[in-house]
């Protein structure tokens, strides 16, 4: 089977098809006002939208509003609801609190200093996720980045993963991706996680997570994974990759630049008796264009 031809199109006209080559393209808050299809949406909604995407992260890729969203249903539709923010993300009096910041026009940098406060409100951490299972080197210090959670499992957020290609309106991990280091689990360093794996014979799974692994390069991925190849990590019996790419951006396994790069990767990895695991997210069953399965590599 080839790649293309696990690209379902289902839900498309052919004349809207995707010809799997589109670039990767976002839209973050600033770039509310050039999403032509919000500019037809009613002021109030916009107005909130602005409002709501001061003090919680916004990411939308040409995809999901181009091909997954019916904006004709806007705003019942339900891939809008999922992604677009909405007045009733925030509590009524946290609302009204920055939706004064933006119609006084304040600074940029009071409403920085407003969103921060409002987001310390909003309790980032609720499991005390920056604090717990963090695990800790020979000289006791922790290693970022890193959670032993459960015996066998250890999860890892790569750095360059700390983002996704669109976020949800639900997201539990939105303190990753609001900009502030003090609040975001993430780590740069493949040799601190090999290091550790070494020294950790009962640990069997590795939990790659983020965010999104899938938007990082495949270099990086090779970078991180690839070493898991060498006799030391012969305990790393599971790969899982946490990913929402095949439905949010299933171009990342068929015509991105590196995506042959990152087939051939998994495919060594599974030749070399790895099980690798995508933990898919669905978020809603309009988003299911790609399949995808151990079989295939
Ligand atoms: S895919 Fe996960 S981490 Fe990314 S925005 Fe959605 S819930 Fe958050």
């Amino acid at each position: 089977m080839s790649r293309s031809s696990v690209l379902h199109k289902a839900r498309l006209e052919p004349e809207q098809q995707d010809t799997g080559t589109t670039r990767f393209k976002v839209f973050t808050q600033r770039d509310l006002g050039k999403i032509a299809q919000l500019q037809r949406l009613p002021e109030q909604i916009r107005f909130d939208m602005q409002v709501v995407s001061s003090v919680l992260p916004f990411r939308v890729n040409t995809y999901v509003i181009e091909q997954l969203i019916d904006w004709s249903r806007v705003p019942e539709d339900p891939i809008y609801q999922l992604t677009f923010p909405q007045r009733d993300m925030l509590e009524p009096a946290m609302f009204e609190r920055m939706a004064t910041a933006i119609r006084e026009q304040w600074p940029r940098e009071r409403v920085q200093k407003l969103a921060a406060e409002l987001r310390a409100e909003l309790n980032p951490h609720p499991a005390g996720q920056l604090q717990m299972n963090i695990p800790v080197d020979d000289s006791g210090a922790p290693l970022t980045g890193l959670q032993h959670k459960y015996r066998e499992t250890v999860l890892f957020f790569p750095s360059q993963g700390q983002t996704c290609h669109s976020y949800c309106t639900f997201c539990f991990r939105w303190a990753q991706f609001v900009g502030d280091k003090s609040l975001r689990m993430a780590s740069t360093e493949a040799h601190r996680l090999q290091d550790y794996l070494v020294q950790h014979p009962e640990v069997s799974d590795l939990l790659i997570t983020g965010g999104d692994p899938m938007v990082m390069k495949t270099k990086y991925l090779v970078e991180y994974l690839e070493p898991l190849l060498q006799p030391r990590f012969d305990h790393i019996q599971t790969i899982r990759i946490g990913t929402k790419a095949l439905s949010f951006w299933p171009q990342r396994f068929v015509s991105d630049a590196d995506a042959d790069d990152l087939i051939g990767l998994l495919a060594r990895l599974v030749r070399a008796g790895k099980h690798v695991a995508i933990m898919a997210h669905y978020n809603h069953c309009r988003a299911t264009s790609v399949l995808i399965s151990r079989q295939w590599l």
